[in-house]
């Protein structure tokens, strides 16, 4: 006997639903939309948590880490992060000086 693998685990979970009433899906329902909800803004805070300091790749002007927005060019630390990223990836390290 092993284990039981994916599509029987699915069974049993079933079966347990069954057997543990359907009055109790609702609220298993919400409380998954509700972990749904936590884990996207757990993604956006840890989009956020990425460094927006240092040099704006738009205009150069040095971003304070804390800050929403360039106070050269006015970009969002969003457009910021991910314009970094998307320059880090084109030029790998050692290139620059
Ligand atoms: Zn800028």
């Amino acid at each position: 006997m092993s284990l039981p693998g994916g599509p029987e685990l699915l069974i049993v979970l079933v079966v347990v639903m069954l057997l543990f009433g359907a009055k109790r899906l609702p609220q298993l329902a919400r409380s998954m939309g509700q972990a749904g909800k936590e884990f996207k803004s757990g993604l956006k805070e840890g989009y956020q948590a990425h460094p927006v300091e240092g040099p704006c790749p738009f205009c150069n002007v040095e971003v304070p880490a804390e800050s929403k927005f360039c106070p050269g060019c006015g970009k969002s630390a969003d457009d910021i992060v991910a314009e970094k990223e998307r320059v880090g990836a084109a030029s790998p390290n050692g290139k620059n000086p």
